[in-house]
């Protein structure tokens, strides 16, 4: 069995900015990086809007840098899946793998949330050349274009509302003919001139070529197929938190989201803290993250200390 202070889960930016406040502070942090190293962040190509970085930067290589800014702290990152966790006392027992057995005296959860996707073959072809997730990260790249944004919730109206501002026109495409979105969200909508819904749609292709996405096929409700002409397609169809593994014993809100205590990442397990987009259901951003597990760092340092005070 092998003991660690503090055990971060997540190799985004949350868990890795964790890993540097934590090896800095002497906790001796392992972090376990998952299935996707880098995180959702790696869907992604070029980041534009995170701080330090003036003309922008390569996804890929933001997350390898904050993962060797870690390691140059002597964090300890490893490759490896959390397979079950026993939060019932501490210290915490983890199991990576379904094998490998750890008791952890603090944990952090820093494994972060998915986007949903309509789970078409086209839709997989086109990700990253006109197909996103992430209308924040994306939306710059289609400066003057016409895009297309499904779904109908707060998500895709805000997503919506955001690329009117760049783009030329939002097509929404809702599948059925009310939004799920808040009233102030859809009125949102409802005042921007350059979005067009399309309700009782479905999406049956993402069409494309070589250059990237060129269209999507859409079906009424009413059997009737058609085309429309746009350079993004950008999906709003909700995030899935990665919090089951933790939710018989962590608290999560009612979409599976952890929550966290006012504006600390302390979960209602002591010693258990959460960091990013598994517990932020709102912002979503690569910086947000980093900043909330900076502070799950800081938090469980105070926590051990206190302990030892004790
Ligand atoms: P929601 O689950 O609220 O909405 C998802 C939307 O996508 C619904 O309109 C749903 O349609 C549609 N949808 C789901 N699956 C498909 C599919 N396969 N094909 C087509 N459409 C589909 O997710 P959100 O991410 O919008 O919101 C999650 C939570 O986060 C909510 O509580 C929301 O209020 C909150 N949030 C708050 C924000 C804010 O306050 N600024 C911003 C963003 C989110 P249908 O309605 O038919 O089920």
């Amino acid at each position: 069995m092998e003991k660690i202070r503090c055990l971060i889960i997540g190799g985004g930016p949350a868990g890795y900015t964790a890993a540097v406040y934590a090896s800095r502070s002497s906790l001796a942090p392992v972090l376990y990086e998952g299935m996707e190293p880098g995180g959702q962040l790696t869907t992604t190509t070029v980041v534009e809007n995170y701080p330090g970085f003036k003309d922008g930067v390569d996804a890929n290589e933001l997350m390898n840098q904050m993962r060797a800014q870690a390691q140059r702290f002597g964090a300890d990152i490893r490759r490896g899946t959390v397979t079950k966790a026993d939060l019932s006392q501490r210290p915490f027992q983890i199991t990576v793998d379904g094998e490998h057995e750890i008791e952890a005296e603090t944990l952090i959860i820093a494994t972060g949330a998915t986007a949903k996707y309509l789970g078409l073959p086209s839709e997989t072809r086109f990700r990253g050349a006109g197909v996103s997730a992430c209308a924040t990260c994306d939306g710059f790249f289609y400066r003057r274009k016409d895009v297309a944004v499904v779904g109908g919730g707060d998500s895709a109206c805000e997503e919506a509302t955001y690329l009117a501002g760049l783009c030329n026109k939002v097509y929404m495409i809702v599948r059925r003919d009310v939004f799920r979105a808040s009233k102030a969200m859809q009125e949102r909508v409802f005042a921007t001139p350059n979005i067009e819904i399309l309700w009782n749609c479905n999406t049956q292709e993402v069409l494309g070529d070589d250059t990237g996405v060129t269209g999507v096929r859409l079906v009424r409700k009413n059997g009737e197929v058609f085309d429309i002409k746009v350079d993004g397609f950008f999906l709003g169809i909700g995030h899935h938190p990665n919090a089951e593994l933790f939710a018989t014993w962590v608290q999560t809100d009612e979409n599976g989201y952890i929550v966290t205590e006012g504006k600390t990442t302390k979960t209602n397990v002591e010693g258990v803290f959460a960091a990013g987009d598994v517990q932020d259901p709102k912002y979503r951003q690569a910086i947000t993250a980093a900043a909330s597990g900076c502070r799950a760092a800081l938090d469980a340092e105070r926590f051990l200390l206190e302990k030892k005070n004790q």
